[in-house]
């Protein structure tokens, strides 16, 4: 399993950003509504957080800590079928296999708890009563400890916490109805109650992608064929020369697809100069079925199943609200 630990740890566990999305999902399939980010020097020296969702029994919490699948892997073979499987419930193993981890949890209201803590990947969890309210708290400390190798490909503080925030910033784009709260070396960078409305949406927007590119924002919302589009349009006014304000999420997950990038231009190319790329934030709902998500667990790609629809719907959408013009028409 050791060859397992390694292989998977390098898989999911790239650098602290990749941390905190596995732990941050984590906290949203456990239904918090609110989580709460502390990271010191980065996320190199702690990542911790802590959330208000349905906890871990005290018979569940080493196994959470446990590899499942991947515990089979000792060929080359095996690890073809991983790569095209991917990696499910192996994320917190993995994490746990190159860190000090701590993960504190209570299922109820009485105020108690339990705690695991492991150091590396030969060590067996180790579980002790706490005290904890109703939720999880995991504590990720000094990645990459033991893995010397791993750690000389850590950028500097400022650049980790950049990929770090980044992915705290897609999930607070659209899970506007948990509450999030970010600390960096004890300090405050972003706050976020729940959003149910759409002014306090608007303002959660206006803080992650500034506020230019809120204010002359067009909010979209359009329906139809078993279709969705929502989000805001950026103003041509707010083009950048990076493609770097492009949020597109594909029922939930963010993704970069062709297909999608390539519509979204149509939609502006006569409103947008020569080299300028459209800021957007758009969530994008289909039948599941019409999608195939699993091309890569860690990566963020989609295939659809109909790319010319989704192309003629993403382009007429977007095309026509940029246009000022509401209702949209789909050839079947
Ligand atoms: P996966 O999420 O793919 O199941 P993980 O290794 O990320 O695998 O987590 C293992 C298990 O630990 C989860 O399936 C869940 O049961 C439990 N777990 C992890 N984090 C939390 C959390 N914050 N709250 C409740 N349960 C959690
Ligand atoms: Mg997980």
């Amino acid at each position: 399993t050791r060859l397992a630990n390694q292989i998977a740890a390098g898989e999911v566990v790239e650098r602290p950003a990749s941390v905190i999305k596995e732990l941050l999902e984590n906290a949203l399939d456990a239904g918090a509504t609110q989580i709460d980010i502390q990271v010191e020097e980065g996320g190199t020296r702690l990542i911790q957080i802590r959330d208000n969702g349905g906890g871990i029994d005290r018979d569940d919490l080493p196994l959470a800590l446990a590899r499942h699948a991947t515990s089979k892997i000792s060929t080359l073979e095996d690890l073809d079928a991983v790569a095209t499987l991917g990696f499910r419930g192996e994320a917190l193993a993995s994490i746990a296999s190159v860190s000090r981890l701590t993960m504190t949890s209570s299922t109820d209201d009485s105020g108690v708890g339990w705690s695991v803590h492991t150091e590396g990947r030969d060590m067996e969890p180790v579980l002790s009563a706490a005290s904890h309210p109703r939720g999880t708290t995991v504590a990720v400390r000094d990645l990459f400890f033991n893995t010397p190798a791993r750690r000389k490909f850590l950028r500097t503080v400022n650049t980790e916490l950049g990929h770090l925030e980044e992915v705290v910033r897609r999930l607070c784009l659209f899970n506007f109805q948990v509450g999030f709260r970010l600390t960096h070396n004890g300090t405050l960078r972003w706050q976020f109650r729940p959003a149910p409305d759409e002014a306090e949406q608007r303002r959660r927007i206006s803080t992650l992608c500034g506020q230019a590119f809120m204010d002359a924002a067009t909010p979209l919302l359009v329906e139809t064929h078993g279709l969705s589009l929502g989000g805001w349009l950026g103003s041509p006014s707010v083009a950048r020369g990076q493609a770097d304000m492009q949020y597109f999420y594909v029922n939930g997950r963010v993704v970069r697809d062709k297909v999608v990038t390539h519509a979204i231009r149509s939609a502006y190319s006569d409103v947008l100069a020569h080299g300028r790329h459209p800021a957007y934030v758009l969530f994008f709902e289909l039948d599941p079925a019409a999608v195939d998500v699993n091309v890569h667990p860690t990566k963020h790609e989609v295939r659809f199943r109909d790319q010319r629809v989704v192309h003629e719907f993403l382009a007429r959408t977007i095309h026509r609200a940029l246009a000022g013009l509401k209702t949209v028409a789909l050839t079947p």
